[in-house]
């Protein structure tokens, strides 16, 4: 059987049409401000997300650390969902660099109760940490967050003089599906940060938006995290194709993820968790999931994995006929088969 790699979007290798868009980049000394394609690329972020200024970062873990830096920091809090990437993934930069305070609020599947939020805002106090900065994440896990509840969230952080940042790594999936633009998600936060390097195919990077003070500070944080790059032209060049090309056809990560998700929930085996954009969780409540995500990879269809779940992340390099292909495999998956 053909290699199908479903662990994430992350893995996506770049289509020659990219390449030949990066080979041809005009480049300069960014830190100089002198790459024409980086600021081509920091025009077309600007215009997007619809904030003032906007910033190439190397991950969407810089764009994280370096808002937690500026509207967190030291004795400051941020409260966020126990899901978030910033307390699962990024080992802990939120307090080992940013010196920033995460506050668990309470979630369902990474979607914070803006009903519960209140509660953890701290009145000001000479003992007590300050409550600076809400994290919201967009998609989380691949599930939409509804805008009202992030229309609500903004208006709690405004009312108690906070800031929220945005974690948007996958926005364009939350985009694409809903029909929300970009700018409309971007009024209720601060700032922004989406990545190019997930299901838009990039090889690098993440942009980072905010207002113009927000800017200015993040990219003297960034070169002080070694984040100042010089010829990044080449990388910025495959951002522009990307956002050129390669999202509105994020609809067909999305159609080949249903397409599996149906094929999942027609088993007796398995049960679907939860399901959004280009993202599928399931377990299996009658056989050991970690042993039938070993038979998967083993028979060529790569997934991860994570928290007692299998995961499935659809991506550029899972054409439709992919998709049902791994579809049928799944309907005729005999779960006894791990024990073989
Ligand atoms: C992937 C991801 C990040 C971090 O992006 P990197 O570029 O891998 O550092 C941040 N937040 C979310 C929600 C992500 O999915």
């Amino acid at each position: 059987m053909k290699r199908y790699d479903l662990r994430s979007d992350t893995i996506t290798l770049q289509t020659p049409q990219m390449r030949e868009a990066m080979y041809r980049a005009e480049v300069g000394d960014d830190v100089y401000g002198e790459d024409k394609t980086v600021n081509r690329l920091e025009a077309m972020a600007r215009e997007l997300t619809g904030k003032e200024e906007s910033l190439f970062v190397s991950s969407g873990c810089m764009g994280n650390l370096l808002s937690l830096m500026i509207y967190g920091g030291r004795g400051n809090e941020v409260l966020c969902a126990n899901e978030s990437h910033i307390i699962q993934h990024e080992i802990g930069a939120v307090s080992a660099i940013a010196n920033t305070i995460p506050i668990i609020v309470p979630s369902v599947n990474g979607i914070i109760d803006e009903t519960k939020l209140e509660s953890f805002i701290r009145p000001y106090s000479y003992d007590m940490g300050k409550s600076a900065m809400i994290e919201v994440e967009n998609t989380t896990s691949g599930l939409i967050y509804p805008i009202e509840k992030m229309k609500a969230i903004k208006e709690i952080a405004e009312r108690h003089n906070m800031k929220v940042h945005l974690d948007g790594a996958r926005i364009f999936n939350a985009v694409v599906e809903s029909g929300i633009e970009l700018s409309e998600y971007a009024k209720y936060c601060d700032d922004i940060t989406f990545c190019l390097s997930k299901g838009l195919g990039c090889p690098v990077g993440s942009m980072l938006s905010g207002d113009k003070e927000f800017i200015h500070l993040a990219k003297r944080y960034r070169k002080m995290l070694g984040g100042g790059m010089r010829q990044i032209g080449y990388l910025a060049a495959a951002g522009i194709y990307a956002l050129e090309n390669h999202v509105e056809r994020l609809k067909e990560d999305h159609e080949n993820c249903k397409l599996i998700r149906d094929a999942v929930a027609s088993t007796s085996w398995a049960r679907v968790l939860t399901y959004g954009t280009n993202i599928l969780f399931f377990t299996s409540d009658s056989y050991d999931i970690s042993k039938i995500v070993k038979k998967f990879n083993d028979d060529g269809v790569m997934v991860l994995c994570e928290c007692n779940a299998c995961r499935v992340v659809t991506n550029i390099g899972i054409s439709q006929k992919d998709a049902q292909e791994i579809a049928n495999y799944i309907k005729s998956f005999d779960p006894e088969s791990i024990n073989g």
